[in-house]
C-alpha cells in the first residue's frame, strides 16, 4: 500500500515534514549535514528523502524526491504529486506534528486539567502524544489546518 510509505526530510524542509505528519505520513526530519547518514538512514529505515539538494537526488536517485518550491503549499503539491500520494481524512491529525509518533485517544475526563477552560467546555474528541505529552483537540485552528490540506488537494491540475 501506497499509504504505508515514509519520508524523512533534510534541514531546509521542517515545515513540510511537520505538516506531512499532520496529514498522517511517518516523517522523520534530518538537520544534521552528514548526507551519508540521511542516505543511510533513509535505506536503513525504507524512507523516502526529501531535499533540496540536487547533488544529493542525482546521487540518490531511487530514495530522494527533489522538491524545487520554498513554498509550503507547493511543497505538498511536489511530494503528492512525484510520490503519487493519496491523502487519507482518517490519517488527519493521528501522529504528533513534533515527534511523528502516533497519538493517543483521550477522554475528556483524561485531559481536563491540562486544557484551557473553554476548551474542556467545548470539545470531546482528544488525543495526546505519549513522548511530548502535547494534547490535540479538534478546535478553530484545526479547522484551518484542514482548510489548507483542502487547498492543497484542490490545487491539483
Ligand atoms: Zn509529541
Amino acid at each position: 500500500m501506497r499509504s504505508e510509505i515514509k519520508f524523512i526530510a533534510d534541514g531546509m524542509l521542517g515545515s513540510l515534514a511537520r505538516w506531512l505528519r499532520i496529514i498522517g505520513f511517518d516523517t522523520e526530519y534530518f538537520s544534521g549535514r552528514d548526507k551519508y547518514f540521511l542516505s543511510y538512514r533513509a535505506r536503513n529505515q525504507g524512507r523516502i528523502v526529501l531535499t533540496r539538494d540536487r547533488n544529493f537526488v542525482s546521487q540518490n536517485r531511487p530514495i530522494s524526491i527533489f522538491i524545487e518550491s520554498e513554498n509550503l503549499r507547493l511543497q505538498l503539491r511536489e511530494v503528492k504529486k512525484k510520490s503519487n500520494l493519496k491523502f487519507d481524512r482518517e490519517k488527519f491529525f493521528t501522529l504528533c506534528s513534533l515527534c511523528n509518533l502516533p497519538l493517543e485517544k483521550k477522554k475528556l475526563e483524561d485531559v481536563l486539567i491540562y486544557v484551557p477552560e473553554y476548551v474542556g467546555k467545548t470539545q470531546k474528541n482528544f488525543s495526546q502524544c505519549k513522548r511530548c505529552s502535547r494534547i490535540y483537540w479538534q478546535g478553530t485552528h484545526y479547522q484551518r489546518m484542514l482548510e489548507f490540506i483542502n487547498s492543497v488537494e484542490a490545487d491539483e491540475e
